[in-house]
């Protein structure tokens, strides 16, 4: 006999969003089981970057960046767990007067969203950062944002979740989604069965597969953002520091983590594949970004690099994620597809999903996520 679980919700897919959405149903006193194929945050939400910035973002995601970071700052209190979070502060670099001018646009509108930068310039910008490189012309700051290690962040609100009761099942993997009746009727590959009235499908680059069953199929694609790291120098760069530039093989970003060691990506996406969920990096990408990070860092330009990685991400063709309850069947939601920047929205994600579940509403803007924007696309690729 398969094993039957009742509970309010399920939540299938133990990345970031998954885990902080069952910690945030658990803190309402809703009945919840989180799935999980592998373990709670072996993919994307184990493999990023760490950036925790808002900066630059889509400026209608600023509101649920802020709500994020919100969390980010009480995240040790809420989890009893130290995730590295560190608010040393997110510099955003451009190397011309044309990025300039837009990084100084992107201020002032940020300010109408509750997001403060400060621009700084020229020999300004050298005395306050003085490891930045001379081809460097100015940088927006924003002081709150910073980073956090993600290899520990996903699994911390999972075991928070199951501290509080969340029924957690990891290595099960989800074949089957259904609605019968008023019910969601959820079968695993091992036969597991699992009923509830209200469903939420967070299952990154594997969304899709699960959306296509109920009729709503989404133009999600995976590509993996190219990682890597150095060997330890001495703790002296605080914030993390990105490049704003036109030119892709340009945008690179770094942070150093206090135990020394330099973790830097951008420039270029590699080949992933939700098939086999196995992301490759193309040395070509490492190369061209650590002859990038020397250029925006030139102190940096000895180090040896220790390990590279990447990751399963999953991408919509306007780059922002989809959030929100299905178009089509009451009870069900959604949160995946975050684009490369989804590991700072985690937990902002989290409270805003288990509030919607809760409550029917949140107070919290997500209108640009729906997943209805698709509805009509005729390029929605089928799931694999
Ligand atoms: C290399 C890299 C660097 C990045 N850098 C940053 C960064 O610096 N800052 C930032 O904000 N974001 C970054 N991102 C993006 C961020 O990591 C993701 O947007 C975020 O982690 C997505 O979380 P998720 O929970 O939606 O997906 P995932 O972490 O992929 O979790 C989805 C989970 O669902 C599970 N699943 C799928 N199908 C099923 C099924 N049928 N049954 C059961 N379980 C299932 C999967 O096994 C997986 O664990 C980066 C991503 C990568 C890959």
């Amino acid at each position: 006999m398969s094993e039957v679980t009742r509970t309010d919700v399920i939540v299938i897919g133990g990345g970031i969003m998954g885990a902080a959405t069952a910690f945030f149903l658990r803190k309402r006193g809703i009945a919840v089981a989180l799935i999980e194929r592998g373990l709670i945050g072996q993919q994307a939400s184990g493999t990023n970057f760490g950036n925790v910035r808002r900066q630059g973002r889509y400026l209608k995601q600023l509101p649920l960046a802020n709500r994020s970071r919100e969390i980010w700052g009480r995240l040790q209190e809420l989890l009893g767990e130290d995730v590295e979070f560190l608010p040393s502060g997110h510099l955003r670099l451009a190397y011309n007067d044309e990025m300039t001018a837009k990084i100084e646009d992107y201020t002032g509108q940020a300010r109408h969203y509750g997001l403060d930068l400060e621009i700084i310039s020229g020999n300004a910008l050298r005395d306050r950062f003085p490891f930045v490189g001379p081809e460097v012309r100015a940088g927006s700051y924003s002081p709150h944002d910073g980073h956090a290690n993600p290899r520990l962040a996903a699994p911390a609100f999972g075991r928070a979740a199951k501290r509080i009761g969340a029924a957690v099942f990891e290595n099960t993997e989800i074949v089957v989604v259904e609605k019968a009746g008023d019910e969601f009727r959820v079968e695993a590959a091992d036969g597991r069965l699992l009923y509830a009235p209200q469903l939420l499908i967070s299952a990154g680059a594997w969304g899709n597969r699960l959306s296509t069953q109920f009729g709503e199929p989404v133009p999600l694609t995976a590509h993996g953002p190219q990682m890597a790291v150095t060997e330890p120098l001495p703790y002296a760069i605080l914030p993390v520091i990105g490049v704003a530039s036109g030119i892709p093989h340009e945008v690179v970003y770094l942070r150093q983590v206090k135990r020394g060691n330099i973790v830097f990506g951008g420039g270029g996406r590699g080949p992933a594949s939700a098939d086999t969920s196995r992301a490759n990096v193309l040395p070509e990408n490492t190369l061209s970004q650590f002859t990038q990070i020397s250029r925006l860092v030139p102190a940096l330009n000895r180090l040896n690099i220790i390990r590279v990685w990447s990751g399963v991400e999953s991408y919509l063709p306007d780059d922002i994620p989809i959030m929100g309850p299905s178009a089509k069947v009451a009870g069900l939601h959604y949160a995946f597809g975050f684009c490369g920047h989804g590991f700072q929205l985690g937990p902002g994600v989290g409270d805003v999903m288990a509030e919607l579940i809760a409550t029917g509403k949140t107070e919290t803007p997500i209108e640009p996520f729906a997943i209805s924007r698709f509805r009509n696309t005729k390029d929605v690729a089928l799931p694999s």
